[in-house]
């Protein structure tokens, strides 16, 4: 019998909205990975934090709840450190998770704690109606900066490879097919794994064009194994061109086998 994920509840989002085409990749990489044998269904967390990305928990008939603002990633490290024997993933915006609860990200990839975290990245405060985040770009005009963002953006890509992340991609909401393959390859990865989905926010800030003038897929050449070489493309300035793909991937022991070392010591 096939996988069917889906549920009864009405989508909400935007007619359009990208968070759409994310959630469709989600199903397809679960479905997949379920007929391989590679995934049990009731063994699957995927919460959500607060945002418009947030309405993804209500859309999954998977084990899933919305956290608190910002607090997604350590609920999610403390439901896989209390049950390891589970697939844990967390979708979180850059308002939830670049803005309010940044610090969590750092240090559950430092730890390398073994979840999936899936930043749908629209670079602005949605469903409040288009505030300024942590990603916005300079001269961002919005609600709470009318004449244009000061700030410089974070870098999602180089700040979770500086933090000790394991596997680092960026992807596009549109492409699902290769989106579909990222998250699967993070699910299947042994440790932190952190995919930026870039998601443009077709009412507030319209990036679509922007986006698709620019993003290029990373070729074979590019050795994910490498950290100089993933520092390399998560610093392209994006101003030209934006490279999507696998940064890095390394294994290293994750933050729950670590922990039941020295517990047991
Ligand atoms: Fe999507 Fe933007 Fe609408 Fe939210 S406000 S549902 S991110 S298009």
């Amino acid at each position: 019998m096939s996988l069917d994920l889906a549920t009864e509840t009405k989508i909400t989002w935007c007619p359009g909205c990208p968070n759409s085409q994310i959630l469709v990749a989600f199903r397809q990489a679960v479905e997949g990975l379920a007929a391989r044998a590679e995934l049990e269904p009731h063994n699957l967390v995927a919460g959500a934090g607060v945002g418009c990305h947030g309405k993804i928990s209500d859309y999954l008939k998977v084990n899933t709840f919305n956290s608190l603002h910002g607090r997604i990633i350590p609920t999610l490290t403390g439901i896989k450190l209390a049950n390891p024997s589970l697939t844990v993933v967390g979708f979180t915006g850059d308002g939830d998770s670049f803005s309010e609860g940044l610090n969590h990200l750092v240090h559950a990839a430092r730890r390398n704690s073994d979840i999936k975290v899936f930043l749908h990245n629209n670079q602005v405060f949605a469903l409040t109606t288009g505030q300024a985040t942590g990603t916005s770009p300079k001269g961002f005009k919005g609600g709470t900066t009318p004449n244009g963002s000061p700030d410089e953006p974070m870098n999602p890509a180089l700040l979770m490879l500086a933090s000790g992340a394991t596997f680092v991609a960026r992807t596009i909401a549109s492409d699902i097919a290769q989106t579909k393959a990222l998250m699967q390859d993070a699910m299947r990865h042994k440790g932190f794994a952190f995919i930026e989905i870039l998601q443009p926010c077709i009412t507030f800030f319209d990036t679509r064009e922007y986006y698709r003038e620019r993003v290029y897929w990373l070729s074979s050449e590019h050795k994910a194994s490498r950290f100089s070489s993933a520092l390399k493309v998560a610093t392209a300035p994006i101003d030209k061109k934006v490279p999507l793909g696998l940064f890095y991937r390394v294994d290293k022991p994750t933050f729950e086998s670590t922990f039941a070392t020295v517990r047991a010591a």
